[in-house]
């Protein structure tokens, strides 16, 4: 059956990377009428992000990705994050079609918590990747020590099921 959440509206995102496309796509299977504008000429990289508090971002409608919440690679989630990203605002724009703005807040205020406590752990594990001599010695003991259980878990926030199936 034809999604019609959408109602043939237009939705224009800025940006065809990742999130720009996934959303596009999720967003067009909803019934919108989707635009994506892409400034590059070929995919190479773009450049470091920037941080845009609460209030740019409610002036720039809504932001995904990288856009919204650049982190360091140590935790390997950039695009995991973005793809959440689209996951969740495709479940808030379905629950309130007649208010976009209020889908847009509300997939926002959903998320930051999550993808900051990302942001934050990959800044950490600077600490744990780039030391050397006695830290080092300190990391492998540390490490050594843990189960593959107690591994498992310490991550299980990020992973597992219990991560919640809306990702907050
Ligand atoms: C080497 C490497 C390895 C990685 N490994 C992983 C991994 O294992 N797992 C993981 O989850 N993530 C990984 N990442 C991170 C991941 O690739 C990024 O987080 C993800 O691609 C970000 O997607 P995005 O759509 O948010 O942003 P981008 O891919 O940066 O897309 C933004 C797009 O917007 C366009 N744009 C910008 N300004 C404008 C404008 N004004 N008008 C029109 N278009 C505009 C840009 O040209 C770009 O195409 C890796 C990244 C690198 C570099």
């Amino acid at each position: 059956m034809e999604n019609t959440v959408g109602r043939d509206r237009r939705v224009l995102i800025a940006g065809g990377g990742i999130g720009g496309l996934a959303a596009g796509a999720a967003l067009a299977n909803l019934g919108f009428r989707v635009t994506i504008l892409e400034q590059a000429e070929d995919f190479k990289e773009v450049g470091a992000g920037v941080q845009i508090a609460p209030n740019g971002v409610r002036a720039l409608g809504t932001l995904i990705g990288d856009a919204a919440h650049p982190m360091l690679q140590y935790m390997a989630q950039g695009a995991c994050q973005a793809l959440e990203d689209v996951v969740r605002l495709v479940d808030e724009v379905q629950a309130q079609p007649d208010d976009i703005p209020a889908a847009f807040s509300a997939y926002a205020e959903g998320r930051y918590r999550r993808t900051a406590r990302v942001q934050f752990s990959a800044r950490q594990l600077i600490e744990v990747c780039q030391v050397g001599g006695v830290m080092a010695e300190v990391r492998r003991s540390y490490f050594s020590q843990r189960s593959d259980e107690q591994k498992f878990e310490s991550l299980a926030w990020l992973y597992s099921d219990r991560a919640g199936e809306k990702f907050q």
